[in-house]
């Protein structure tokens, strides 16, 4: 066990950690002191990239917004947006032919792909970000500042999920996972970081083609991030820990999952927000030094 009192703060980024079932399944060490539902009716469309960036800089890019609203006025799935209607005829075509559509005709018809484009927008926009509070901060990358969840190994295994065979796309997500959480307890021995910020896309990626299922099915998933979080306390017993998402995940048409309206928090603190995006003023009063 390190003792030292750094890193002060540890976020927990668990994208698509959804509320309900931390409940529901009372996982006590995500619930922490005091755990809350985050309010999304912000964000134009509840999509992974833009939400974190907006934890991380404090405010919600609308140009980058945009960039998502336009594919899912194609692809659909969000309510607030409206779907263009000669992309509702996607509904009716096969999966491998509406997948082909996507990647060859949508996609280029947007400019391009959208996870690969807005991957490291704040990295590329200079942006001031909450990781300027401290003198030694680390993270395993977040979506908007080095961290792409759409890589071309992981879009081909989900065309394959899709299309017939879940198991290499699963064990995929799941050794993503591994290496990330085996980075995260190697640097909570490092005393001279001060502000530590990791993440794991493990729930959404899973969330997508396991929460239509017996939602069962996450359960192992979800018990294992709450070891990992009782883990960090008791390796990081004095530090203030936060567990964030972006949204939770939901049963949608099909076996499919999809993005749920709110997202998570939980603090060892007693402290709450209400918005992910207030997350960047939280942080700031606990700067170093
Ligand atoms: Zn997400």
């Amino acid at each position: 066990m390190v003792t030292s009192d750094s890193p002060k703060i540890i976020v927990l980024g668990i994208d698509g950690l959804e509320y309900n079932l931390v409940e529901e399944w009372r996982l006590k060490n995500i619930m922490q002191k005091t755990y809350c539902k985050l309010d999304l009716s912000d964000y134009k469309v509840i999509v992974t990239t833009p939400i974190w960036g907006s934890m991380l800089t404090g405010k919600i890019d609308e140009e980058i917004m945009r960039i998502w609203v336009k594919r899912s006025e194609i692809m659909g799935g969000e309510k607030t947006v409206k779907q263009k209607w000669w992309a509702k005829f996607g509904l009716f075509l096969p999966p491998s032919v509406n997948l082909w559509l996507w990647v060859n005709v949508f996609e280029k018809f947007i400019g391009g792909d959208p996870f690969g484009r807005t991957a490291n927008y704040i990295l590329e926009k200079k942006e001031l970000t909450i990781f300027q509070f401290f003198k030694n901060s680390w993270t395993n990358g977040i979506p908007s500042y080095g961290k792409n969840t759409s890589t071309t190994i992981k879009r081909d295994l989900m065309k394959q999920a899709i299309l017939k065979e879940k198991t290499p796309y699963r064990n995929h997500v799941i050794q993503n996972y591994k290496d990330d959480k085996a980075q995260l307890f190697s640097v909570l021995e490092k005393p001279e970081i001060d502000f530590v910020f990791w993440y794991t896309s493990l729930l959404d990626d899973l969330g997508h083609i396991d929460m239509g299922r017996p939602v069962a099915l996450m359960m192992k998933h979800y018990l294992d991030i709450n070891e990992v979080v009782g883990r960090v306390k008791e390796t990081r017993p004095d530090s203030i820990i936060y567990v964030i998402s972006d949204h939770g995940m939901k049963p949608s048409k099909g076996i499919l999952g999809t993005h749920s309206n709110h997202a998570f928090f939980s603090s060892n603190s007693g402290e709450t927000i209400e918005k992910p995006f207030q997350l960047y003023n939280l942080i700031s009063k606990h700067k170093s030094g």
